[in-house]
């Protein structure tokens, strides 16, 4: 068995949230979302909330340095040395040479870093008609994974709303950032030989027991 220390790998909107955080259930391992952190820091106007939106709401990354720092502290707090799953981070190969930094630091490395290859058209489809909870983060679509009572989050009761930056515009520029700094990271992966594909459409039993598959063929051990 191995330890789940994962990176999930994926175009903006490619659902690598949603498996993040079924993985996280499955396993039992705590989920680090870039996204999720900055978004929270905007929420409560913090000097890093501010900075980040900066950059958010144009489409363009958060600085290297900035989010670095920021995964480092949250990989420091107690509950990920169970296993973690990143979402949103490394998205540079800059990032990626932080982060094994970070985890030599810590005696941890990468188990492996799981990639989700969606085609851009699908891609924008996902993107319009994405929500999110305003309390948990948890991820809806208007279509796909309909909360059960609209504007409604099925887990926590909160507000659903559509994230600034997933306005078409915004989504265009996401994506070139994509294709041409993030993509990249695949490659870097794939030479360590730590580069899983996944399957980029949900089965119909649904994103758990997708992701519990995937954690079986993997030999992932749960908490
Ligand atoms: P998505 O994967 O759908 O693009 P995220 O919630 O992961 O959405 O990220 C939203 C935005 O937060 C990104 O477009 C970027 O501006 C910023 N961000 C998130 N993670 C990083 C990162 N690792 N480095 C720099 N910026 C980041
Ligand atoms: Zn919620």
């Amino acid at each position: 068995m191995k330890k789940a220390n994962l990176i999930m790998l994926g175009a903006p909107g490619s659902g690598k949230g949603t498996r993040a955080v079924a993985l996280c259930e499955v396993l039992g391992i705590a989920q680090v979302s870039t996204g999720d952190l900055f978004r929270n820091n905007i929420k409560e106007g913090t000097e890093l909330g501010k900075l980040a939106k900066s950059y958010i709401n144009k489409g363009e990354l958060v600085p290297d340095g900035v989010t670095a720092a920021m995964v480092k502290d949250r990989l420091s707090k107690p509950d990920t040395a169970g296993g973690f799953i990143l979402d949103g981070f490394p998205r540079t190969l800059a990032q990626a040479e932080m982060l094994d930094k970070i985890l030599a630091e810590l005696g941890e490395e990468i188990s492996y870093a799981l990639y989700l290859d969606v085609p851009d058209a699908e891609i924008i489809r996902r993107i319009s008609g994405r929500m999110i909870c305003s309390e948990c983060q948890a991820p809806y679509h208007r279509e796909f994974n309909p909360p059960k009572s609209e504007g409604i989050c099925d887990k926590c009761g909160g507000k659903l709303f559509t994230r600034d930056d997933d306005k078409p515009e915004t989504v265009k520029k996401r994506l070139e950032v994509f294709r041409s700094t993030t993509l990249p990271l695949a490659d870097f992966y794939g030479a360590r030989g730590i580069l899983v594909k996944i399957p980029p459409e949900l089965s119909e039993r649904g994103a758990a027991a997708d992701m519990r598959e995937v954690a079986e063929k993997l030999g992932l051990c749960a908490r």
